[in-house]
């Protein structure tokens, strides 16, 4: 069954020209021209990969993006701007996208951008695997290995780095991971992530010559840092 891909874009020209690209790349793509049309469709068609315009009749696409993270969608999104000065700002925010691309780009980028993301996401997840670099998770058996050596991990810990490992580009909020952790009998309150965050951090930093693989974002909260990552 081939890849689903819902382009979300108001501007017609632009709509069809990804949709043509999408198709002759081998995936099945729709087009929506409003935001207030995507949620009820992706419960419906399951796409695996939503491209989401910013700017939206209807509802825009940071409203969008984060009612579809509300309703427990899983797609992935990629968020499109015309505007360079909003990337800042739209990554700063906590609306749960996994890659940005800002107009005018090439459908021939977006579709490759595309295909990279589901290439982090999807084979790998099928085997219940999540690999970012030397990380690897392996949610079937339960365990993370570094660079090949398992590391041992607390259940809240492990929820942290498999959270961070499904969306690797994505930045959480306090309040996100602590919703993403609550299975582990975790009542605490948001302050508490830091100190799980820092026991994390430090067992990675150990078994990654000091590298830091999660980074901080001020005022927002957590993400795994792909730079540092890709340096393997
Ligand atoms: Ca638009």
């Amino acid at each position: 069954m081939s890849t689903r891909v819902l382009i979300v874009e108001d501007e017609p020209k632009i709509a069809g020209l990804l949709r043509d690209y999408f198709v002759h790349a081998g995936f099945e793509a729709e087009v929506l021209s409003r935001g207030d049309e995507v949620a009820e469709r992706v419960q419906g068609w399951r796409p695996q990969l939503v491209v989401l315009d910013l700017q939206l009749p209807g509802k825009d696409g940071i409203e969008v993006c984060r009612e579809l993270r509300a309703q427990g969608s899983e797609p992935a999104v990629m968020m499109v701007t015309a505007r360079v000065d909003e990337v800042d700002r739209l990554i700063g925010l906590e609306i749960g996208a996994d890659d940005y691309v800002c107009k005018p780009f090439s459908p021939r980028e977006v579709v490759a951008r595309a295909r990279a993301i589901l290439r982090r996401l999807q084979p790998n997840q099928a085997r219940g695997c999540l690999q970012v670099g030397p990380l690897e998770l392996d949610r079937v058996a339960h365990v993370l290995r570094v660079a090949g050596q398992t590391l041992a991990l607390t259940p809240i810990e492990f929820g942290l780095i498999e959270t961070m490992l499904a969306h690797p580009q994505r930045v959480w909020s306090r309040g996100q991971l602590l919703e993403r952790v609550r299975g582990t009998d975790f009542a605490g309150y948001e302050r508490n992530i830091d100190g799980h965050v820092k026991n994390l951090r430090r067992k990675l930093r150990e078994r990654l010559d000091g590298r830091d693989p999660i980074r901080s974002v001020y005022g927002v909260g957590y993400g795994l840092d792909a730079e540092v990552l890709a340096v393997e």
